[in-house]
């Protein structure tokens, strides 16, 4: 190591290895490691209030780029606001709050080996650190069976006011085709907004060409004349129906910090992963002086404990995907929204209690998933094919 090694460097640039940059500086010289030139671009990452704490909050504040009071969420049958605030970053918001860091640094580089104090780079060269830690994204692994929530978003500049004033974060009111499908808006401004067509899918794959269309033609239906596509964003987020913890984490080297999609972190039900890796941004604040051994088995202990509590989720995930036709995924969904308000925000923190689980399982009145569960024993079961 020379006096010019960073103190950290993390193999991936994207969300949870700036949050942990964003966390640290200016404790520690960080050096973010990506493939791609820009690795946040195209992306929006949004949180629910009370996903996070206050002092949380606090440091992720100079990242957003814009908050809501409440939210909204539309059926064929039922609307409701909820008054939940929610929050958005972007490449921007986020891009911007990194760089006015100099304590951070990055590098376009692809990773080719690693371990807990250093990057072998595909090019030959060797990055040493004090700590290296992995927060390369989502790989598929056999512990782990998944489903798709896809989508493909514009920001979109009207000609004129849209007149929404909160985010709607589910307009469901749309065709039902690919499983569930709905709209999700965020109104950055009076005249722009993000446009996103969203299904809970079985299958991965995304028809760009159609999805663009279908917002084209939603925005019309809305009366909302277009003068500018600003950016465009895809994403295929996993949903988790099974997972093997144990064996997940047996599998990956010991002495290696991992944080983000790497580790699995995630809420199964929704594919947000934000508050995952906020929270793995304390632990790395907390730890990194500790060297590689201690943050490893800090994190790990933390997703272990994450993945157990969590196993309702799952259910419910199975329950969407596997006990529920297509075609009445909308009606799932709509149930959920008719129950209280502190039940759906414990639920987005992942943090329901045991009366909250028996409401979503039993409602009143039954819930269709209910039925479903009954009909289907083999739901109740979790372990990865
Ligand atoms: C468009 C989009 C919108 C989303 N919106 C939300 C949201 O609103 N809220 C939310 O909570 N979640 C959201 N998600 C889900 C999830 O939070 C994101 O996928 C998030 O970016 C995951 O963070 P990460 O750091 O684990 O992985 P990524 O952000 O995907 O970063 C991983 C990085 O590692 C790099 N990499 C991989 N291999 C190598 C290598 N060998 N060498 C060097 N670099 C490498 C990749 O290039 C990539 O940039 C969204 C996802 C997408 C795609």
């Amino acid at each position: 190591m020379t006096a010019h090694s960073p103190d950290i460097v993390i193999a991936g640039g994207g969300l949870s290895a700036s949050l942990a940059a964003l966390r640290l500086a200016p404790a520690g010289r960080v050096l973010l490691v990506d493939a791609k030139p820009d690795p946040l671009a195209g992306h929006t990452w949004s949180f629910h209030d009370g996903d996070l704490d206050a002092s949380q909050r606090a440091w992720l504040a100079p990242a957003i780029r814009r908050t809501w009071d409440g939210q909204d969420v539309r059926f064929p049958g039922y609307g409701r606001q909820l008054r939940a605030g929610y929050a958005s970053l972007d490449a921007d918001s986020l891009g911007a709050a990194l760089q006015r860091l100099p304590n951070v640094t990055t590098l376009q580089a692809r990773m080719a080996a690693m371990d807990g104090r250093s990057l072998t780079l595909s090019d030959g060269g060797r990055i040493e650190a004090r700590l290296a830690i992995d927060a390369r994204g989502f790989r598929p692994h056999p512990a782990v069976e998944v489903r798709f929530q896809k989508f493909l978003g514009q920001e979109l500049r009207l000609t004129a006011p849209h007149g929404l004033t909160r985010p709607v974060i589910m307009d469901a009111t749309v065709p039902q085709q690919d499983g569930y499908r709905f709209f999700y808006l965020l109104p950055f401004d009076d005249t722009r907004l993000l446009v996103e067509d969203t299904y809970y899918s079985d299958a991965a794959h995304l028809s760009a060409d159609r999805q663009r269309a279908d917002i084209a033609d939603y925005a019309a239906a809305r009366g909302w004349q277009v003068a500018a596509v600003v950016r465009e964003e895809t994403g295929v987020l996993p949903i988790t129906l099974r997972l093997d913890a144990d064996a997940f984490w047996k599998s990956l080297p010991p002495g290696v910090p991992a944080i983000g999609l790497r580790a699995l972190r995630f809420h199964p039900l929704t594919g947000y992963s934000l508050p995952h890796a906020v929270r793995s941004a304390d632990l790395v604040a907390r730890h990194w002086q500790q060297g590689p051994w201690a943050l490893a088995k800090a994190l790990r202990r933390d997703s272990l404990a994450d993945a157990r509590a969590q196993g309702f989720y799952r259910l419910l995930s199975r329950m969407l995907f596997e006990a529920a036709a297509p075609d009445e995924r909308r009606r799932v969904m709509e149930r959920f929204y008719r129950l209280p308000e502190p039940l759906i925000e414990r639920l987005y923190a992942g943090r329901s209690t045991l009366a909250d689980k028996a409401r979503i399982l039993t409602g009143r009145p039954p819930v269709p998933v209910a039925k479903a569960l009954r009909c289907l024993p083999g739901t109740l079961k979790e372990r990865p094919a």
